[in-house]
């Protein structure tokens, strides 16, 4: 028996050593034909002797024939079935050989037996990027979702879906007679729109543009379209998050979010009041179409590679509780519909003929997959916080002047709002309310999505610029109308009243700017007849009168009149062309900016000048592309280094007096000439530091930077981004992003990003001392970004840096000619009130109105708050008509991060107030009228309350 059994082992052995593996080659697309119930497909066997076998038998008896054809050797093979041991039959007993063979669709579907798989066919594409707006705009309409509508005529299975709700506005202005078309489409869910306006970068936009994606998304949807919603937004292409993003989502009613550059998985993304967005991530948008190619033969083939897809899903539903359904997100930048409806059937088919056990396949979209994943017990992932956005580099330093009016069109038509109605209070009335212009300019001013350059981008550029410079000066324009119709009702009692107002929610000390029309000398009183500090200054022939205007009542004015003359102002300061002091700082001025500053309220040292002067400019080389397929943001390197400080300053004062002192120097780098001025005020604790890059020509790949240099080390840092303020290290996301781009995985922890994207201010503070710098630009840093990089904090703002588009054909953003930048410095015992007030008061100059001859029969008094909130970190984002009806709107966000109840004082009394959800669609009556209404908001929270007043005469 041992002896047999030896032999054998000898005969197993000898018999397959040196033998190999008869490979099995399909008909490609596949052959396949339905023999009683199973599958067969035809393949040919790779081997040098046709006539070698004449079988194959399975290990249930079943044998398949070998038939000779063309010198080939051809077999029927199943389709399905599991691996299992075959005995190619020779010709002749010693000839017959044994090994595995797999089917192509194997039975083992594992977690998706009983799944079904979802084809989202969707198309991600920019504004612009593939080409200018208006080519991009006729691709869109008549090569995508025309033909993706023609294509739900003939296949009533087809689903298909367009990102973003302008895509829609788009179609229906070129095609208005397929509305009812359209609507039935949506109706039917197949086909879907984006629940936001556009995809923009939206660490950029500021609180109210970010919030009116909104508005001119889902809210224009429903009102335009009856009957039809949108609950799935979608930002696919930007790796980055703002921090309320999720809370803005939820609150205006969206369900879902579609991401990309994000691992392939779904999350609930918080933001910190605790709302939070079911998200899906499909990995990379683009994949399946260009990798995987799944669809691109047969259902076999399909079949083939979805199982092997798959696989490595199973584990990962199990462990969430996730139904069975997986997403194939067909979508690529500007593709067409492409209709896998052939497959979708012959799958199905094939199902139903072989009756074996498998998923289905069926066209769908992001909604109705997530109608089948959200069920009850399933466990998403956590992500918290923002996801810094490493495309930055392309917005403000790519485009310096497009972010600049941006910023400022997001600031102050807010602004804009609030005082057009407060005008529309004072007269009883809606009419003169400018809301068509209001809404125009807010469109326009988030019509810049995140493709910005591309091919033909000089195009976009200039076209996005100029609707942002539009919006700018629009809100200028509006602003100024309302204020004058306010100031007429002002009771004044002497000629030359300059009203000055506020458009913030809190009390403000701060300066405030009237032209002078004659080369007399001017001074200032306030309404009590007290003078103020003032001081005038003359540039390009213009004389400017600047006033301390102290107390500015909250959304309020404070009146001050103009007087011929001149009054002594005690002010205690002591100035040198390279030096001063007054009550709250010691400052030198040296090489490069400041080189010792001295709080004297706190006793501190406030810079730490070992390598940069404080408020230096730098130059380095940066050659990223600004946005692209890369995982990192690109580090400027140190070729062409250089800074302000390298040389030797010539400061001298070009303004003194008792509000504040203003120094200048110049310095020439290669490629442009820097002047550095430096303000510094006594009346008020703040140094404004303005940089202009004058005749910059456009050098390729270069960037400038502005550095704050700080005596901190390991400090926190603090910046504000929109609707909150976020905090290194606390605020971001926890876990790397994963996901893909071409370059790699986004496996980059996101606490390491920087720079990063800031609204109005970026601080830091150590020990209880903090120090704000209030910035214009739209990207700040912390860490010194040379060679050899100092330990401590150095804030700083980038102001500018050429690159070139990733788009191969794209542009370069040269930015040639002047720059102008300006920021602010405080420090102070840390508090977030104050940096948080800090920075934005700079970045929202105090109104000025004037009424030259006095107005007895004004009803207004010299001074007053139209609306104050007892909690000024409780900020009015915006007050508003209402959409659709004769109220106020009035936004609140709690910005200190706790819960509060605070008290707002309305200018005229309310008979009802009903809270609405973002987009102004009433959620709940609450109990309060009269004139103080008091509300409770949770910490970080964005509210919308509808106000209607009671009609009084
Ligand atoms: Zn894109």
């Amino acid at each position: 028996m041992k002896k047999y059994i030896y032999l054998v082992l000898i005969m197993l052995f000898g018999f397959a050593f040196g033998q190999n593996t008869i490979n099995i080659t399909y008909v490609e697309p596949y052959e396949y034909k339905e023999v009683s119930g199973s599958l067969l497909a035809k393949a040919s066997l790779n081997i040098e002797d046709a006539n070698q076998y004449k079988g194959l038998s399975f290990e249930n008896g079943k044998t398949i024939e070998i038939e000779q054809e063309n010198g080939k050797a051809w077999l029927w093979l199943p389709v399905f079935g599991t691996p299992e041991s075959v005995t190619f039959v020779g010709n002749s007993r010693k000839n017959s050989t044994k090994q595995l063979f797999t089917p192509l669709v194997t039975s083992d579907w594992g977690y998706f037996k009983e799944g079904t798989f979802h084809i989202i066919s969707s198309s991600h594409q920019d504004i612009a990027w593939m080409d200018t707006p208006q080519y991009c705009r006729h691709e869109r309409i008549h090569d995508i979702i025309a033909p993706a509508l023609d294509m739900m005529d003939t296949d009533k299975a087809f689903h298909f879906g367009m990102e973003q709700t302008l895509n829609l506005k788009e179609f229906i202005e070129e095609f208005p007679e397929r509305k009812a078309e359209v609507m039935l489409r949506s109706d039917e869910g197949r086909f879907t729109w984006g629940a936001t306006y556009n995809q923009p970068y939206e660490g950029m936009q500021t609180d109210e543009q970010l919030i009116r994606e909104m508005y001119f998304g889902r809210r224009w949807l429903k009102k335009n379209f009856e009957g039809n919603d949108v609950i799935t937004a979608f930002n696919t292409d930007v790796p980055g998050r703002t921090l309320q993003f999720p809370q803005i989502l939820a609150k205006s009613g969206v369900e879902n979010l579609f991401v990309s550059r994000l691992k392939e998985g779904f999350y609930n993304w918080y933001s910190p009041d605790g709302s939070s967005i079911p998200t899906y991530s499909p990995g990379n948008y683009g994949w399946a179409v260009m990798f995987y190619k799944l669809f691109e033969q047969d259902a076999i083939e399909a079949m083939h590679k979805l199982q092997t897809r798959v696989k490595m899903w199973g584990d990962y539903y199990k462990e969430h509780n996730l139904p069975p359904h997986f997403a194939i997100v067909i979508s690529n930048d500007a593709s067409g519909p492409a209709n896998y409806g052939a497959i979708v059937s012959e799958w199905n088919d094939i199902i139903k003929k072989t009756g074996v056990k498998m998923p289905k396949l069926r066209h769908s979209t992001v909604t109705a997959l997530m109608n089948e994943i959200k069920k009850p017990g399933v466990v998403f992932e956590t992500i918290s916080g923002e996801r810094p956005n490493i495309w930055s580099y392309i917005h403000g330093p790519g485009h310096a002047k497009a972010i600049t009016a941006s910023r400022k069109a997001g600031r102050l038509l807010p602004s804009a709002e609030i005082f057009a109605s407060i005008d529309a209070i004072l007269k009883g009335s809606f009419k003169d309310y400018p809301e068509e212009a209001l809404s125009e300019a807010f469109e326009e001013s988030i019509y810049p999505d995140h493709g910005w350059g591309g091919k033909n981008g000089h195009i976009t550029d200039s076209i996005f610029r100029a609707k942002l410079e539009f919006a700018a000066s629009e809100a200028d324009r509006l602003i100024e109308k309302s204020l004058t119709s306010i100031t007429s009702n002002i009771r004044t009692k002497k000629n030359n009243a300059v009203v000055v107002y506020n458009d913030l929610s809190w009390e403000r000390t701060a300066t405030a700017k009237v032209t002078i029309e004659d080369n007399s000398n001017y001074y200032v009183v306030n309404h009590e007849g007290v003078v103020m500090p003032s001081q005038i200054s003359n540039a390009r022939g213009t004389r400017t009168l600047e006033f301390v205007a102290s107390n500015i009542p909250p959304l309020g004015y404070s009146t001050f009149y103009l007087k011929k003359g001149k009054k002594y102002f005690d002010v205690n300061k002591s100035v040198t062309p390279n030096a001063l002091s007054n009550d709250f700082y010691i400052m030198r001025l040296g090489d490069g900016g400041l080189t010792y500053l001295f709080d004297n309220k706190l006793g501190k040292e406030v810079i730490k000048t070992t390598r940069f002067a404080g408020g230096d400019i730098i130059t380095m080389k940066y050659d990223g592309n600004g946005a692209g397929e890369f995982t990192q943001m690109t580090e400027p390197k140190m070729d062409g280094f250089n800074k302000a400080s390298l040389h030797t300053a010539n400061w001298k004062i070009v303004n003194d007096g008792n509000v504040f002192t203003m120094f200048e120097n110049k310095v020439k780098f290669e490629h442009a000439n820097i002047v550095q001025y430096v303000k510094v005020y006594h009346q008020i604790k703040k140094i404004d530091v303005f940089v202009d890059i004058l005749d910059w020509d456009g050098t390729h790949n270069r960037e400038f930077r502005f550095a704050l240099p700080l005596d901190m080390e390991d400090s926190t840092i603090k910046y504000e981004v929109p609707l909150a303020i976020a905090e290194v290290g606390k605020s971001e996301m926890k876990q790397a992003p994963r996901g893909w781009a071409w370059g790699g995985t986004y496996d980059q922890k996101p606490v390491e990003i920087h720079p990063r994207e800031v609204m109005n201010f970026i601080a830091s503070e150590k020990d209880g001392f903090q120090v704000t710098l209030a910035t214009d630009v739209a990207l700040a840093d912390w860490i010194d970004a040379t060679r050899e990089s100092v330990e401590y904090t150095v804030l700083q703002g980038i102001l500018m840096a050429t690159h070139k588009s990733c788009h191969g054909e794209g542009n370069w953003y040269h930015q040639t000619g002047d720059h102008h930048f300006e920021f602010s410095i405080t420090s102070n015992e840390a508090n977030d009130a104050l940096s948080y007030q800090f920075g934005n008061g700079a970045n929202h100059p105090l109104q000025v109105s004037e009424q030259k001859i006095k107005n007895n029969s004004g009803v207004l008094p010299a001074s007053k708050s139209f609306f104050k909130v007892s909690q000024p970190m409780v900020r009015v984002s915006t007050i508003k008509k209402a959409e659709d009806e004769d109220a106020l709107v009035l936004r609140l966000v709690e910005i200190d991060g706790k819960n509060s109840q605070p008290t707002i004082s309305l200018p005229k009394p309310a008979s009802k107030v009903i809270k609405t959800n973002l987009i102004e669609e009433e959620t709940e009556l609450l109990n309060l009228n009269g004139e103080n209404i008091k509300i409770e908001i949770g910490n970080n929270a964005i509210e919308t309350y509808k106000i209607i007043l009671k009609k009084t005469n």
